[in-house]
């Protein structure tokens, strides 16, 4: 077999971080990648010291949970408390982020978005990403070939 690709490493490493979420409502992982290199990742879950979705059930207000960061504002987060630069990085997440997630990745720098799958692709948010000249990119996740490499 060939080596694994790049993009499939990060998308892999994506959803690997989605088994960690906390909040089902939604499996999310985002992993952040700047010269080949990982430089932060995220997966859907509480604020540091608070209860978990999975243990106490989620917090609904409005028909969201209030309770859950997002995995991709947990990857940037991640950059701002360890003052790592996400200019010019690139985001792999596994389904399209939704608007705020979108306005905090275009605000951080991130120059390429990669998600998996479609998740309520906000028409704002597609805007916005238009305006902004960020590449965004759906490449699907591929698990069969992934785990051929794994059970090999
Ligand atoms: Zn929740
Ligand atoms: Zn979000």
């Amino acid at each position: 077999m060939e080596r694994l690709r790049w993009d499939e490493y990060f998308m892999a490493q994506s959803h690997l971080l989605a088994l960690r979420s906390t909040c089902q409502r939604l499996s999310v992982g985002a992993t952040i990648v700047k010269d080949n290199r990982i430089i932060a990742g995220g997966y859907n879950g509480s604020v540091a010291g608070e209860v978990h979705c999975i243990d106490e059930g989620c917090l609904i207000e409005d028909g969201h949970c209030i309770r859950t960061i997002h995995a991709e504002m947990n990857a940037l987060l991640q950059c701002a408390k360890q003052g790592v630069s996400t200019t010019n990085s690139t985001i792999y997440v596994t389904h399209f982020p939704c608007l705020n997630c979108t306005k905090s990745i275009i605000q951080a720098g991130v120059a390429k978005i990669y998600y998996a799958e479609d998740y309520h692709n906000h028409e704002y948010a597609l805007k916005l990403l238009d305006q902004s000249g960020i590449e965004y990119k759906k490449i699907p996740f591929n698990r069969q070939r992934v785990a051929q490499y794994l059970l090999n």
